[in-house]
């Protein structure tokens, strides 16, 4: 089977909202990765900041290899260890006084969050506050929560009313935010928007407006959380805690995983029968996050996240080209700031020299690799960055003669 003809039968068998993706990939060893017609790729964007480990990382492997054949369901009509010792250890990272509710994915994290505020919230309060640009979700919920317009207006209304101010404007935020507001969601760096992060001091900003309204403050760490900035979680770094925290992506490793957390009141805001997921906490999925847990701790990959983001930033500093204007973001999570639109073309050129990146937006390119990959890996994409940025500028500029 070819990449193309299985390109063709995509477009024959699945919904046009993908569009049909270039690459067919079959095979996956650390960053590497490797497309049914035999090429190599070194894998710099890991599904999206997902497979945190790289792939077939054998603590991964082991563990959900040896979960499938133990027990690979159970419901929650049942009780089962992998769940437990998963909510613990996460709850430990946080540092105690928290609950944790398991999900599939991030946009059914945030809908346990939504409702989880909702159930939390005294009455008179009716709207929600969240960040334009932000990005929560495909599902309704999530969807109305997030701030890409062009995402979300065609699906509204969602009979919920949500108010947009600027990602990191506190003084907007202040404005926006009364004792009738349930809550305040938003991302520490908005990383669909393109890695871009608030200014230092936003997440303390947005803790204090909300402790002097009563709003809660749920935090989406969907894509920041677990080890990705080279924290466990970016709050850390910034000293903050949310009312309600929400991950999923880089958790499982590869695996489908969501986790809606609750801090001090909202641990137990739920009452029996409020919420539910047949798959959530299932436990191949726990497994998994629990082998991405320890073994982040046992490789000490929190520590080589953080010297790895250094190393790719500086290396990133020290090109000079027409076409990139700099870089920004923290630990393995980066954005290539290009001085044109033309984030396509510099996806495809990188692509076609055996390289993964992600146009984000038309004007930057995502970096997200898996948080194992080495400085070496990271020199041979260095080396050939003007490469791909000249073919993509002869990319560009033979596409506008045209
Ligand atoms: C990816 C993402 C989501 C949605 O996660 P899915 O698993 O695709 O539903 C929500 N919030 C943020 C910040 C994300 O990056």
């Amino acid at each position: 089977m070819t990449g193309s003809e299985l390109r063709e039968r995509f477009a024959a068998s699945l919904m046009p909202n993908y569009g049909v993706p270039r690459i067919a990939l079959t095979l996956g060893r650390g960053c590497e990765v490797y497309d049914v017609d035999g090429r190599q790729y070194l894998d710099l964007i890991a599904g999206i900041a997902v497979s945190s480990l790289g792939h077939g990382h054998p603590a991964l492997v082991k563990a959900v290899a040896h979960q499938a054949a133990t027990l690979a369901h159970t419901s929650n009509l049942f009780v089962h260890e992998r769940e437990v010792e998963l909510a613990e250890r996460l709850v430990s990272l946080l540092g105690g006084d928290a609950k944790v509710f398991f999900a599939n994915s991030g946009t059914e994290a945030n809908e346990a969050a939504l409702k989880l505020v909702k159930r939390a919230a005294g009455p008179g309060r009716h709207y929600f506050v969240a960040a334009g640009k932000g990005f929560h979700g495909r599902t309704s919920g999530s969807l109305a929560l997030t701030g890409k317009d062009a995402i979300r207006e065609p699906f509204g209304p969602f009979g919920m009313d949500v108010r947009f101010v600027p990602h990191g404007d506190l003084d907007a935020l202040r404005e926006a935010v009364d004792t009738s507001c349930v809550a305040v969601f938003v991302e520490a760096t908005q990383g669909e928007a393109g890695v871009v992060p608030a200014p230092e001091g936003h997440l303390a900003g947005v803790r204090e407006i909300c402790d002097a309204t009563g709003a809660a403050f749920v935090l989406d760490e969907i894509q920041s959380g677990i080890g990705r900035t080279g924290a466990w979680f970016a709050h850390q770094s910034a000293g903050v805690r949310p009312d309600v925290l929400t991950l999923a992506k880089g958790l499982g490793g590869g695996l489908p995983i969501g986790a809606c957390v609750g801090f001090g009141r909202y641990a137990d805001a739920f009452h029996k029968g409020d919420h539910g997921s047949t798959f959530g906490g299932n436990p191949i999925a726990c497994a998994a996050a629990l082998a991405v847990l320890d073994t982040i701790e046992a490789e000490d990959l929190l520590a080589h996240t953080t010297v790895m983001g250094e190393l790719l930033a500086e290396r990133l500093d020290a090109i000079d080209h027409p076409l990139l204007a700099g870089q920004r973001g923290s630990g393995l999570w980066r954005a290539l700031m290009l001085t044109g639109p033309h984030a396509a073309h510099v996806e495809e050129q990188a692509a076609v020299r055996g390289f993964l990146v992600n146009a984000v937006a038309p004007d930057t390119i995502r970096i997200a690799p898996p948080l194992v990959i080495t400085p070496e890996q990271i020199g041979v994409f260095i080396e050939a960055l003007p490469t791909v940025l000249d073919a993509a500028e002869a990319a560009a500029i033979k596409e506008n003669q045209s």
